[in-house]
């Protein structure tokens, strides 16, 4: 990928070489082909980061799955409505991945999305209660069409047999599974995303081009400073419109940014880890994205899964994810991070959280303190036969949960993804991980309308998006007529099982 000398105004500059930014530059340069885009990565490769393979755990997340998404209310009933609301995030990114394949943006499509069944799993005669009533509500919203419920040991043998061989019989186990679900390369998808990108005229990408400063000058524009990291020369460019698309570097961007509407907001790090199975025998004996309950008070990306990966090819199987804690908000980062982002104006959120959040202090105290034996037990739950020689501890990308200021309790912790946007238009950023990559293409989308308002309302951008979008503007939740067929049509362009 090239590396050479920015020129100095642009239109457009994207901050980050990952799955967000390369999503944002791929939908300016549809809207606008005549713009001028540049994009800005510290790393001498893109992808390096969250948005890498193994950086992450590829759940295409759609909601069939992750069962926090649906919480049991205190009449009985569960609400699916946080679950649809994913589901429908990744019908949206299924469509424009669709018109990248049908345009020839990108090639194959195996080599980045394969469908691969979202399982929910639990144990003990609560938890399979609530797992039957999930399955009921969930019987009612055509997004989870074709989901099945199993208690049935046999079915259940059939489906997961590493999860149920050597199980105590006496133990309650239920699971529901979607034929539909898929698991992403992130890696391999920005990747293409940047290929395409790069061949446009008028867009450029600077790897070893770290940006250090930012100021928004009289005129509206933005003056970026940044350190070609190669030659360590000093370099100024200025451009109309800004994406700090950083991932765990954004929130010190945000804050040189010196907007009014970064102020208050901090961030803490937390790192993710993972086994990854050794034995090729083992890793084909199961297929799935199995997803367990999170314990009592621990955060919702601490739900274990044991995870078939489809990386190049190639079946994996994932164990996790752990937990980890350093200061750094970037794997490729600095221990100085943390302490360098705490500011007068962050700093009583920052405490606040602390405080409000012991539970989750004391998860990450004991996640932290984990030995290899109580990683491997805690696999023994899910896979009560495994060999503790059969794996190994890879370490995944950092997340950057978002603390925001709140006025009674001084600041709270975040578990989403926000998008921070400058009152007039010409900056924004992205700030949080989760559900991260399967919804970035809706994150993309709710940018452009806090960022280019006017535009979005023009015919010429309308119908640019139609096209990229065919259901833009319409509720795939409550229509269900368009959101079978929307699934049947990308699942066909795509390849991917449909139940
Ligand atoms: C352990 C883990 C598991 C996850 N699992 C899933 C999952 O299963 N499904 C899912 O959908 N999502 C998942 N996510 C979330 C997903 O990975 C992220 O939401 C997504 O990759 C974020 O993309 P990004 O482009 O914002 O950031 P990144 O991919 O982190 O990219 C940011 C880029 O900015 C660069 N950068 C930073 N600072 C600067 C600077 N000053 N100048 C220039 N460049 C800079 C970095 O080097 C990096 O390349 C997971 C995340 C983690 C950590």
């Amino acid at each position: 990928m090239p590396s050479s000398t920015p020129s100095m105004e642009c239109d457009a500059a994207l901050i980050g070489a990952g799955i967000m930014s390369a999503t944002l530059g791929v939908f300016l340069n549809e809207l606008n082909p005549d713009w001028t885009i540049r994009i800005f990565e510290r790393l001498d490769k893109v992808a390096g980061e969250s948005s890498d393979t193994w950086n992450n755990a590829g759940t295409g997340h759609s909601g069939f799955c992750e069962l926090n998404y649906c919480p049991q209310l205190k009449d009985g009933t569960v609400d699916i409505s946080k679950a649809e609301e994913i589901a429908e995030m990744f019908e949206i990114s299924k469509q424009f991945w669709s018109y990248l394949i049908a345009r020839e943006y990108i090639q194959s499509p195996s080599d980045f999305i394969n469908s691969c069944p979202h399982i929910s799993l639990v144990f003990g005669e609560d938890n399979v209660e609530y797992l039957k009533k999930r399955f009921e509500f969930m019987q009612g919203s055509h997004l989870f069409e074709g989901i099945l419920f199993a208690s049935d040991r046999q079915v259940l043998q059939d489906w997961m047999p590493l999860i149920m061989e050597g199980r105590e019989h006496s133990q309650k186990v239920a699971a529901t599974r979607m034929e539909a679900g898929t698991d992403v390369n992130f890696g391999n998808l920005t990747r293409s995303l940047f290929r395409h990108l790069i061949s446009q005229k008028g867009v450029d990408l600077f790897l070893q081009h770290e940006v250090r400063h930012l100021h928004q000058e009289q005129d509206g524009k933005w003056r970026i400073e940044m350190k070609n990291l190669f030659n360590q020369t000093s370099l100024t460019m200025k451009a109309k419109f800004v994406f700090i698309g950083a991932g765990g570097g954004a929130l010190p961007l945000l804050e040189k940014s010196g907007i009014a509407e970064g102020k208050g907001l901090a961030g803490f790090p937390i790192s993710g880890e993972f086994l990854k199975c050794t034995n090729k025998n083992t890793i084909e004996r199961h297929f799935g994205k199995v997803y367990g309950k999170a314990a009592e008070g621990s955060p919702p990306m601490s739900v274990p899964h044991l995870d078939s990966r489809i990386v190049n090819k190639e079946k994996n199987l994932l164990f996790g994810p752990y937990a980890g804690f350093n200061t750094k908000f970037l794997k490729a980062g600095s221990y100085l991070d943390l302490p360098l982002s705490v500011r007068l104006n962050n700093i009583i959120s920052l405490l606040g959280a602390g405080l409000n959040n012991l539970q989750l202090t004391k998860y990450l105290m004991t996640q932290v303190r984990q030995t290899p034996e109580s990683r491997f037990r805690l696999l023994q739950d899910y896979f009560p036969n495994a060999k503790m020689e059969e794996w190994e501890l890879t370490i995944a990308g950092q997340r950057v949960q978002v603390i925001r200021s709140d006025p009674k309790l001084g600041g709270v912790l975040e578990f989403g993804t926000e998008i921070v946007c400058h009152n007039d238009g010409t900056l924004a950023a992205l700030l949080g991980a989760s559900p991260g990559a399967s919804t970035s293409v809706s994150i993309i989308i709710d940018l452009l309308n806090q960022c280019f308002k006017t535009e979005m309302n023009t015919l010429a951008w309308k119908n640019k998006l139609k096209e990229m979008i065919p259901t833009y503007g319409e509720s795939l939740i409550s229509n269900a007529e368009l959101g079978r067929l929307t699934r049947k049509r990308t699942h066909q362009t795509l390849g991917l099982n449909l139940a």
